[in-house]
């Protein structure tokens, strides 16, 4: 069966009543298949208008779940959000910017998803609606591992929720791949700023490709803050033992001790590069 609703509340109506695959733009989930059909009953969900909106509700920007890496880079934002724009036109190539959507990175849960270290430095949560009614949930608590997550089978995620207080300083988000595009990510990193004069007064950042989930190295925001721009923050950046932290894996695509190697040179870039963006006006 191959169901394709136009409002939410159908949706998780239909959702309730079996076993369905939310299919929204499909990238994720034709590879997978390694076949022409997707072969399971389907819930296409990518007709609801309201799931690929933006706005602003209750002190948290919702961005839809459907909305797509086309549309954020499209999307006016504040400044904070460059990381997640450079990320969105980094993804794949121009034609799975296109369809692919930032809920459907979140919900594949792969530790090489580049939407997840953005959201993760900007203290994101994510709304879940079934019949039962709605969830909200830490981003950090809802990736459990590679591929798995809090999503109960009865339930869609609807929105990623940034708290507005969040919204502030300057962002960057450096990705290492094997080439320019179509490229999954040996590491990335997505690095948020706020300056008080020279003085790094809050810092967020979060590594991804370094182990099962992304995730944010408060350790070393911890030691950066306070510092000033001014002071050696290279040395502390390459001091920090990120394999106290992190556990890449070895693939294909690098080993162990390359990815530890890269991550600082990516965390010393990221940070290099925002603060680099508060010299330029805009
Ligand atoms: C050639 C190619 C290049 C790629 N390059 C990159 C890249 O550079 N970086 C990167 O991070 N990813 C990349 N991807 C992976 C993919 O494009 C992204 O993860 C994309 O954002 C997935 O979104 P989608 O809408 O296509 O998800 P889908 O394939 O439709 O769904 C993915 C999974 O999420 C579930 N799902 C989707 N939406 C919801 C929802 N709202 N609620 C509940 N469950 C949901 C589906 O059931 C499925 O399990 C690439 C893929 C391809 C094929």
């Amino acid at each position: 069966m191959y169901y394709r609703p136009k409002n939410l509340n159908d949706a998780i109506a239909t959702l309730s009543k079996g076993e369905l695959t939310i299919a929204a733009g499909c990238t994720d989930l034709f590879p997978t298949t390694q076949e022409d059909s997707l072969g399971s009953n389907i819930l296409d969900i990518s007709a609801i208008k309201s799931l690929r909106t933006v706005s602003i509700e209750n002190g948290f920007r919702r961005i839809g779940s459907g909305t797509t890496w086309s549309d954020l880079e499209n999307e006016e934002l504040p400044n904070c959000y460059e990381m997640l724009k450079e990320c969105s036109s980094q993804v794949g190539s121009r034609q799975i910017q296109n369809v692919g959507t930032i809920g459907g990175n979140l919900c594949n849960a792969s530790p090489a998803a580049d939407g997840v270290p953005c959201l993760l430095s900007l203290d994101a949560s994510i709304e879940l609606i079934s019949i039962n009614g709605k969830r909200i949930l830490k981003l950090e608590d809802f990736i459990k591992g590679s591929r798995n997550t809090e999503l109960k089978k009865n339930e869609i995620l609807s929105a990623i929720l940034i708290p507005q207080k969040a919204e502030r300083g300057r962002s960057s988000f450096v990705k290492l791949g094997a080439r320019k595009y179509l490229v999954i990510s040996i590491a990335m990193v997505a690095c948020k700023i706020n300056l008080d004069g020279d003085i790094i007064s809050d810092i967020a950042i979060s590594i991804g490709s370094c182990s099962a989930v992304a995730k944010r190295l408060r350790e070393l925001e911890n030691i950066l803050i306070g510092k000033s721009t001014n002071s050696d923050l290279i040395a502390d950046i390459y001091d920090f033992q990120y394999q106290n932290h992190i556990s890449p894996i070895d693939d294909i695509r690098g080993t162990n001790e390359y990815r530890l190697e890269v991550s600082r040179v990516l965390v010393k870039d990221s940070i290099i590069e925002t603060i680099n963006k508060f010299k330029i006006k805009g």
